[in-house]
């Protein structure tokens, strides 16, 4: 205390701008912490800070990447022709903010005289807009020095050393708050491209898949019309390759329409058909369609009898085609998997919910791969190991036909022994 004076009313004038500038400092603290973008830490800068330090102009220049020429972000308090031409300039242009820049330290002037003596370029256009004292500040931040902030004040004055220390300190602030608002802006670019590239590769995927349908459809057709004779008798060997003809392209359909699916839902398009259906009949169509391939591998597949709710049979209001999809992706699964026993399909009641499992006795999977099945391309067996076929995208795309019917996919499964895929729907009465 000594070292400022031992007068009471002195002492208290300096307490009262101490806990004014602290307040101050406080007050723009909290404004800019709020700030998103550089163009708001400028407008922060120029609507509080200048007028709570007595400035009456000012401005904030940050560094190009060169490190040679400022960008001014914002400014204040000076005619609008001025600053036309000054929007960007040299670092070694002979203002006091180059200087900043070169020493790597704050410049304060005390007066006008102050910018004839050291900055003769400028001090004449400072001069017309009746400026005089200024202070300089470096923006320091991501750990270099990337612009700078001014104060220009109407009249001669000195900056005392806790005035100094303040607006250092406000410095500090508004540096963080501008590396701050670059991070942000740069992890919203990251996203934005993120998201583009998710929506071109779901786009691909769509036109691809649409693409592939269509000559598909054809080479079906013909086949059709060659197994039905019109173009001319059918001997028996030419029937059973027309017959693995038909079974390659449904095959190759299904792992288009299985891609073309995941696509709409990657791009949030999948809409949803609700119906009031018996569950037995959605079991049962399923059971046929892969019927077929339970056949080559002499597997049966067995629909265990469904049990009735109440006095009615179990029905629900759900999207028929996609549930049954989600059923035919299982079964296939359990087929593909199971060499010896037989594939099992049930249905209850539990509850609220509607709980339908598709059980096999075949190779079962590890406990530590049974997260890893639901992810969208991936197989437990590894690309070059691998016996079945399969795009790795049936349980992902089966949970999440799930979800967007309200509700689930879970599975249990002992390896070596089978596994269990439990399919929960809400059950509507
Ligand atoms: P795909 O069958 O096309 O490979 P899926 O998403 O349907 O893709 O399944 C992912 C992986 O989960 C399969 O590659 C397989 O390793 C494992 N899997 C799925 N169903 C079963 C099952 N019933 N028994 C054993 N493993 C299974």
């Amino acid at each position: 205390m000594d070292e400022f004076s031992d007068d009471p009313v002195q002492l208290l004038a300096i307490a009262r701008r101490a806990a004014v500038q602290a307040a101050t400092l406080q007050h723009l603290t909290a404004a800019l912490s709020s700030t998103l973008s550089e163009e708001q830490v400028g407008a922060v800068v120029l609507r509080e800070a200048l007028p709570a330090f007595g400035a009456t102009a000012g401005d904030v220049v940050l560094l190009d990447d060169d490190d040679r020429t400022f960008r001014v972000l914002c400014w204040m308090g000076y005619p609008e022709h001025l600053v036309r031409s000054w929007m960007r300039y040299p670092v070694d242009t002979g203002t006091p903010g180059g200087e900043v820049v070169r020493g790597a330290a704050p410049v304060f002037l005390d007066s006008f005289s102050e910018w004839e003596q050291h900055y003769p370029r400028v001090a004449p256009i400072i001069g017309q807009v009746h400026l005089a004292a200024y202070a300089g500040l470096p923006l320091v931040f991501g750990g270099l020095l990337r612009g700078v902030v001014s104060f220009n004040f109407p009249e001669d004055r000195s900056f005392p050393p806790e005035e100094r220390a303040m607006l250092l300190a406000f410095a500090a602030q508004c540096a963080q708050a501008l590396e701050r608002a670059r991070l942000f802006s740069a992890e919203q670019r990251a996203r934005l491209d993120a998201e583009s590239a998710m929506r071109a590769k779901a786009d691909f995927l769509a036109v691809m898949s649409h693409e592939l349908r269509t000559p598909l459809t054809s080479i079906l057709g013909y086949q059709e019309l060659l197994a039905d004779g019109i173009s001319g008798p059918v001997t028996e060997l030419q029937r059973q390759h027309l017959s693995r003809i038909e079974a390659s392209a449904l095959h190759l359909l299904g792992l288009i329409d299985e891609l073309l699916t995941f696509s709409r839902l990657e791009a949030g398009r999948e809409s949803v058909k609700l119906e009031f259906a018996s569950i037995a009949a959605i079991l049962d169509s399923a059971a046929a369609l892969v019927a077929p391939l339970a056949a080559a591998k002499s597997l049966a597949v067995v629909v265990d009898p469904v049990p009735s709710l109440g006095d009615r049979d179990l029905s629900t209001t759900t999207d028929c085609m996609k549930l049954q999809q989600v059923l035919v992706n299982l079964l296939s699964n359990a087929i593909k998997f199971t060499e010896h026993g037989q594939v099992t399909m049930s249905a209850r009641a539990a509850g609220d919910d509607l709980m339908i499992d598709v059980r096999d006795t075949g190779i079962g999977i590890a406990p530590e791969h049974l997260d890893r099945i639901f992810q969208p391309f991936s197989q437990v067996e590894q690309h070059s190991t691998r016996r079945a076929g399969g795009t790795g995208l049936g349980l992902s795309v089966s949970r999440q036909l799930l979800t967007l019917l309200g509700g689930s996919l879970g599975v249990e499964s002992t390896l070596g022994q089978g596994s269990v895929f439990r399919v929960r729907l809400p059950l509507t009465r």
